[in-house]
């Protein structure tokens, strides 16, 4: 018997967008949710945005936790992880202090989550700022096999491969799923 559709709706997908503050975690999410840019977002305001899309012809409502440098102790960051179902570590392509978090960044997704291995991109943005760059592709490519995750280098500004990225995303998230089915 074929599965009854409201079941299928309610495929939901907890995911975190995480990185040091500017590298465009805001820009990202509200791209993807909004198919808007914003120049000067507030940089303190966490908040989540739902979008209910068809991934691989199954349906699939993406909650994207937007996360901001508010309280850097641990025991106030754990919302950000848990009960989370994927990650994005975002840096910006144009600040190297912005890639030198995504190691960090990554430990505490571990420990937090006390799993060995999460479903996870890691994003460089701003690759539309050409003049700008800091960090190599290769050197974010070389970043990914260390973390053993995806990578990708977007623009938030020029909507390249921000679709893409929450897309993959999902896209783990089922692989790694022992239960998911399509
Ligand atoms: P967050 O602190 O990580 O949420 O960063 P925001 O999304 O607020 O972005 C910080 C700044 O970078 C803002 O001025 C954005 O307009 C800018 N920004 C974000 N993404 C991009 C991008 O892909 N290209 C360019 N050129 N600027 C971006
Ligand atoms: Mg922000």
């Amino acid at each position: 018997m074929a599965e009854p559709i409201e079941r299928k709706l309610r495929k939901e997908y907890n995911i975190s967008v995480l990185g040091e503050g500017g590298v465009g975690k805001s820009c990202l999410s509200l791209m993807y949710t909004r198919g808007m840019f914003y120049d000067d977002y507030d940089p303190t305001m966490e908040d989540s945005y739902q979008k209910q899309t068809v991934i691989d012809e199954d349906t699939g409502m993406l909650d994207i936790l937007d996360t901001a440098a508010q309280g850097e102790h641990e025991s106030n960051s754990y919302h950000r992880t848990r009960g989370k179902d994927g990650f994005l570590i975002v840096y910006s392509v144009t600040s190297k202090a912005s890639f030198e978090k995504v190691g960090a960044i990554h430990k505490t997704i571990l420990r937090q989550t006390e799993k060995k291995v999460v479903p996870l991109i890691l994003v460089g943005n701003k690759s539309d700022l050409l003049g700008e760059r800091e960090v190599s592709t290769e050197d974010g490519q070389a970043m990914a096999e260390t973390l053993g995750c995806k990578f990708t280098e977007t623009s938030a500004k020029d909507r390249v491969n921000v679709d893409e990225t929450f897309t993959d995303l999902v896209r783990e998230i089922r692989r790694m799923d022992p239960n998911y089915k399509p």
